[in-house]
């Protein structure tokens, strides 16, 4: 019997438990993957092994802490520094960030080259990081200053709203928490519509149509919301908690399954 979790939070609005079991279910493995409410985030690695887990994922705003309770952190995760995947190998913590090439999964059918991402945390961080290491022309636009020099020091274009000059780009990408329960835009509206009238596309990663995303449209714009990059990060975390034994298209048709 497979057991699996996921931490976070709050925790109890998760996804990942219904798409995970799906996933087992649609493939016939003995498991059971269910939610735990982490207060402490430097506590994750001892809950982990005292509940015997074979694998978790981790949300906010447990996912640096993450990264800290590995023992082996595998692909881009190193360079963004926190990870949302954690499979138990032969004794040790193995972590992956998979939300990095879940975000992108749900943007390689664009054409798009030049991309602006709004906001500085943990998604924008893995977003441009996988994104630059695909070969988009990346920049970052920020409310404030403070978190923009992780993305310098990557040597990633930054702005804050006070030095921004606006450019052209393909693909705006929102990662900002604007949208999530309020009616907010994340940056000013004037200096957004300017920017629409030269994009292409327009991702969010709120898993709904966010105020940014609906003004995206009355621009003809290309939108998605963020339900395909939580869709494929749950794919690939499955993915590497059975070490590569099922492919990436009978777990998605599992995870869909559970979603219908
Ligand atoms: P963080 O808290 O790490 O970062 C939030 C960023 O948003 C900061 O840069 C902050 O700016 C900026 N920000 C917050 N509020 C506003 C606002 N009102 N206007 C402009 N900027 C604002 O968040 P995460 O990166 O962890 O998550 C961001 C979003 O991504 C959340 O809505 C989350 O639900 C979503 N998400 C979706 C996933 C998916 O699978 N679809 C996966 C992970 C996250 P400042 O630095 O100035 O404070």
């Amino acid at each position: 019997m497979k057991l699996f979790a996921i931490f976070g939070n709050p925790v109890s609005h998760s996804l990942s438990p219904l798409m995970h079991n799906g996933a087992l279910k649609e493939l016939g493995i003995e498991g059971c993957y269910t939610r735990y409410l982490l207060k402490e985030g430097h506590r994750l690695r001892e809950v982990f092994l005292s509940l015997k887990l074979d694998g978790a994922n981790v949300t906010v705003p447990h996912k640096e802490d993450a990264f800290k309770a590995c023992d082996e952190v595998r692909g881009i995760a190193r360079e963004i520094g926190a990870l949302n995947t954690i499979v138990y190998k032969e004794g040790k913590l193995i972590g992956y960030n998979t939300d990095a090439p879940g975000f992108y999964e749900s943007v390689k059918e664009f054409d798009a080259k030049r991309v602006l991402i709004l906001g500085a945390g943990g998604t924008a961080r893995a977003v441009a990081l996988y994104l630059k290491e695909k070969g988009y022309d990346v920049t970052v636009l920020n409310r404030s200053e403070e978190r923009l020099s992780f993305f310098r020091d990557k040597n990633l274009k930054t702005f804050s709203w006070s030095d921004f000059t606006p450019s052209s780009y393909d693909l705006i990408v929102n990662t900002t928490s604007a949208g999530l329960s309020d009616d907010s835009l994340p940056m000013d509206e004037s200096v957004l519509r300017e920017l629409f009238k030269n994009a292409k596309y327009c991702v969010d990663a709120i898993y709904k149509e966010t105020p940014f995303l609906s003004l995206a449209k009355s621009f003809s714009l290309r939108v998605k919301d963020g339900k395909e990059m939580l869709l494929y990060q749950g794919v690939i975390a499955f993915y590497h908690f059975f070490d590569g034994a099922f492919s990436k298209e009978e777990i998605k048709r599992g995870m869909i399954k559970a979603f219908e």
